[in-house]
């Protein structure tokens, strides 16, 4: 997968080849591109903002310059994302939708954000989302690229050592995992699920199902709300 990143803090960005998502660069799966969007003004002063038409407090991120460095950067019919905190949701499902794509261009606002311009003319050269990490709002949109980068990025085939760590994650079938241990058997007096230990395979199996059920009830209501019932027994339905 190929990821463009366009953003006037190119520094911000260096997580971006630290850890798994370094490795998977190096390994090849993934190839990423930094670019500072200073190098597409137009003026001395390299200005990427200007004040908001009909008034208000703040600044708005320029098309100019916006539109020139997506000219560059964006490979064709490369979806676009926008972050912003009047996107709709980012979810465990956006990320896997877009693990299947080729490549990514993500597009990092600062100021009171970019001219909605932007995002509606990139629409016309292939698939564009504005999209928001989390109800509150941040200072730019690099933080939220390195979530959303993270989130997609672990999802790709072999970036992840082991493919079922990712299956059995959180939100993957729209419940949250249930508590993980390791030895030793008991610390500080609080004892792991004897269950655990007991290689019954299938009752540690229906365990885990049950705490994640019971998780998810207690912590995401609302995510037991949307559970399609053809995925739930029936007895799991009465939990
Ligand atoms: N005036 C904007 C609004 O109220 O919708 C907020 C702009 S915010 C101060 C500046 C930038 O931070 C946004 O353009 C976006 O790139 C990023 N940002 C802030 N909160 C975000 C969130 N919850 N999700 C994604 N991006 C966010």
């Amino acid at each position: 997968m190929r990821i463009d990143v366009l953003t006037i803090f190119p520094e911000y960005l260096a997580p971006l080849s630290q850890s798994l998502l370094g490795k998977a660069t190096a390994r090849g799966l993934v190839s990423i591109g930094v670019h500072d969007l200073r190098q597409w003004t137009d003026d001395v002063h390299r200005t990427v903002d200007d004040s908001p038409y009909g008034g208000g407090p703040g600044m708005v991120m320029r098309a100019e310059p916006w539109g020139r460095a997506l000219e560059s950067v964006r490979l064709p019919g490369a979806r676009l994302v926008v972050p912003t905190p009047a996107g709709r949701p980012f979810t465990q499902q956006v990320a896997a939708r877009w693990a299947t794509e080729p490549a990514l261009v993500f597009a990092c606002g600062r100021y009171e954000g970019i001219d909605q311009r932007v995002a509606d003319w990139a629409a016309e050269a292939g698939p564009v989302e504005e999209v928001s990490i989390g109800d509150y709002v941040l200072a730019g949109g690099e933080s939220a690229v390195l979530v959303m980068v993270e989130a997609v990025t672990r999802l790709l085939p072999g970036v992840v050592g082991n493919a079922e760590s990712v299956e059995f994650d959180s939100h993957a079938d729209g419940l949250l995992e249930g508590p993980s241990y390791t030895r030793p058997a008991s610390w500080r007096g609080h004892d792991v699920p004897p269950v655990l230990l007991s290689g019954d395979h299938a009752g540690i199996a229906r365990w885990r199902r049950e705490q994640s059920l019971r998780r998810t009830a207690q912590r995401r209501p609302d995510l037991v709300a949307q559970l399609d019932s053809a995925s739930l027994t029936a007895a799991e339905q009465l939990v």
